[in-house]
């Protein structure tokens, strides 16, 4: 699934197309995943000015001027893609939005993502105020604040949460696992004060450097202009099973944790 470095260099690159542009024409070409269904969500995009494409979480947030708007969750495979004007649409794709010298495409093979109305700021809110701080623009401090409690929570368990912290997922979580020498398999009660401060900053790291290069394609993301992400090879643990650790050798374990592959170095993680 893209997390955070995905979404938000998707984001960019939406921003950077469309901000500024009014919705000429929207066609839903596939109903289900959209609030209010069918023709009512076609008719909330048509004719608004879209205002910015921001972010929460794994939310791209897409603001008009009117304060109005609509929020887009990719979930598994869900892309949106800027295409060209003569682009051939494929099954996957379940709506086409056309500004003035850009279309996009939604598409979304295993249509487990969604595309929900807000029709002014407070309706936005009530989607996204359950959302746990943005790891990017908050301090190491405060991020391990959000590792105290509960304290019978498992590690991977807190990070996936989104109410934990925003936008992380299975990917980062075993990422910034490996990277702090920490098993995901521990308690967030068994994490001294030093070992939260330096999980907090790998999370912040791992997430800015992945993020620096597009974000992961492991499976099946692809940004904005079809592109894949370039981490793929920076990861240490993640897809790497029965891989030699890049530090000790000892190979890469995978284990079922919180209904979640999850993987980490039996020798450098402790
Ligand atoms: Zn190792």
């Amino acid at each position: 699934m893209p997390e955070l470095p995905e979404v938000e260099t998707v984001r960019r690159q939406l921003q950077a197309a469309l901000a500024g542009k009014k919705i000429k024409s929207a066609e839903l070409w596939q109903r289900g995943r959209e609030v209010p269904a069918g023709p009512k969500f076609v008719a909330h995009l048509l004719g608004k000015t879209i205002k910015a494409i921001d972010r929460r979480a794994k939310l791209l947030i897409w603001r008009f001027t009117d304060g109005s708007g609509f929020v887009g969750h990719l979930k598994m495979t869900g892309k949106f893609l800027l295409v060209p004007k003569n682009y051939q649409a494929t099954k996957h794709d379940r709506l086409q939005i056309v500004v003035a010298g850009s279309v996009v495409v939604w598409q979304d093979i295993r249509k487990f993502g969604y595309v929900k109305a807000f029709k002014d700021d407070a309706s936005l809110q009530s989607m996204i105020a359950h959302y746990g701080p943005e790891p990017l623009i908050t301090a190491e401090a405060d991020l391990a604040a959000c590792l105290l409690t509960p304290k019978t929570r498992i590690i991977k368990a807190a990070l996936l949460d989104q109410t934990t912290i925003a936008g992380i997922g299975n990917i980062y979580a075993d990422e910034a696992c490996h990277r702090a020498g920490i098993r995901p398999t521990r308690r967030l009660s068994t994490l001294t004060a030093a070992d939260r401060l330096r999980l907090a900053t790998e999370i912040k790291k791992v997430l800015n450097a992945s993020l620096a290069l597009g974000g992961t394609t492991a499976n099946n993301y692809l940004d904005a202009n079809g592109q894949r992400g370039g981490f793929l090879d920076l990861l240490q643990v993640y897809g790497r099973a029965g891989e030699p650790c890049r530090t000790c050798a000892t190979p890469i374990k995978k284990i079922t944790l919180a209904g979640r592959g999850t993987h980490y170095c039996p020798q450098c993680q402790k």
